[in-house]
């Protein structure tokens, strides 16, 4: 009975070293970052010039806002992180 009983000591001891480093690990672990699916696309007018940035949830084709000029593909695009941006 003696014997049992140790044992199930000793189990209950290294069960408890194992979740105790284990939630150290977490601890340690940085903090979960998630794309929030979106993207920021950076544009530069094929017509005048003028940059601009937008954003969308793909990596669409934009009008330029200052002439107007259509199927101005991005030329850069960010995946947008949460935490990232407001
Ligand atoms: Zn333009």
């Amino acid at each position: 009975m003696l014997l049992r009983r140790q044992y199930e000591k000793q189990n209950t001891s290294r069960a408890q070293q194992i979740y105790e480093t284990s939630e150290q690990n977490t601890m340690s672990l940085p903090k979960k970052i998630e794309w929030t699916g979106n993207w920021l696309n950076f544009y530069k007018c094929h017509e005048c010039s003028h940059k601009w940035q937008d954003v969308w949830d793909c990596q669409v084709d934009d009008s330029c806002p200052k002439c107007q000029a259509r199927h101005n593909t991005p030329y850069r695009s960010d995946e947008i992180y949460e935490g990232n941006y407001d």
